[in-house]
């Protein structure tokens, strides 16, 4: 059987932007590390050698429904003007008893109390555009600009949209990433639309390709979309951030743009998402 390696880091990165603040909150409240290492062990993961991937997929996907939904339902009590502020916080309350069928007691009024807030301010943040102080601050003039995720150099003053300077969230705005110097990089107009409001690279479809072991450059190619590279990007990003404890825009730096090519790891062993890096 193989060795059960539980990552203790996972969404560790520092955060920036009420969305992971919000996410942070839900991953440490909702899986505690014993539930976290449970996960890990699941029986019907042990065959196969992806348990760990298919483990952190699992908590991932778990955490980001959680708050997708919660931020969704913040966002629609914010927009309801027939409501005040404190009109909101009790109607949150419901929405987790009922509907995420959280029982609230002494023990979690605390934390529940904060999932509340922190889900009113994410929403918040949904709302707010990049202003020209920011922009500035992302992309100083007389400075080169490059995609952060491809690398293609890009240009403030153009008509061209290929080379348009775009400012991405690094956490998407979708999700209570705010719209602040920290959390803004440049990219090109092929990036932003492909990672659209991506956020872990559990977004993606994972289990769509799985290629033949040592596939040839073509067949890398043609046999892996390019959201899908995206997603490898992310994953090396997020890895490197909770590492070295840090943020996802300082992470994105260090790890630099995606490369070029795709990297198998094991060459013996079919290529799917699991089996390759970029
Ligand atoms: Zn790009």
């Amino acid at each position: 059987m193989p060795k059960i390696k539980v990552n203790e880091n996972l969404f560790g990165f520092h955060p920036s932007t009420q969305g992971e603040f919000l996410f942070q909150h839900i991953a440490k409240q909702f899986i505690p590390s014993e539930a976290k290492s449970q996960v890990y062990q699941l029986s019907h993961l042990q065959i196969g050698n992806r348990q760990d991937d298919l483990a952190e997929y699992y908590i991932g996907v778990y955490c980001f429904n959680l708050m997708a939904r919660l931020i969704k339902k913040a966002v629609h009590l914010i927009e309801d003007y027939s409501l005040n502020q404190e009109q909101q916080q009790p109607k949150m309350k419901r929405y987790l008893q009922t509907q995420m069928e959280i029982a609230i007691d002494r023990q979690n009024k605390e934390a529940i109390n904060k999932l509340i807030s922190l889900s009113l301010s994410a929403a918040l943040s949904t709302r707010k555009q990049v202003n020209p102080s920011t922009k500035l601050l992302v992309t100083p003039k007389y400075k080169p600009i490059y995609c952060y995720i491809c690398d293609r150099k890009l240009e403030l003053l153009t008509e061209d949209i290929t080379t348009q300077v775009q400012y991405e969230h690094i956490w998407p705005r979708n999700f209570g990433g705010d719209s602040t110097a920290e959390n803004l990089l440049p990219a090109c107009a092929l990036c932003n639309h492909a990672k659209g409001s991506t956020l872990l690279w559990q977004d993606a479809h994972v289990h769509s390709f799985v290629l033949s072991p040592s596939p040839t450059a073509e067949d890398l190619n043609k046999g892996i979309q390019y959201k899908m590279k995206i997603a490898m990007h992310r994953r090396n990003i997020f890895r490197r951030a909770c590492d070295d404890q840090i943020t996802l825009k300082e992470a994105a730096l260090k790890v630099g743009a995606m490369g070029k090519s795709i990297k198998h790891k094991h060459p013996d062993d079919a290529v799917d998402f699991f089996n390759c890096t970029i």
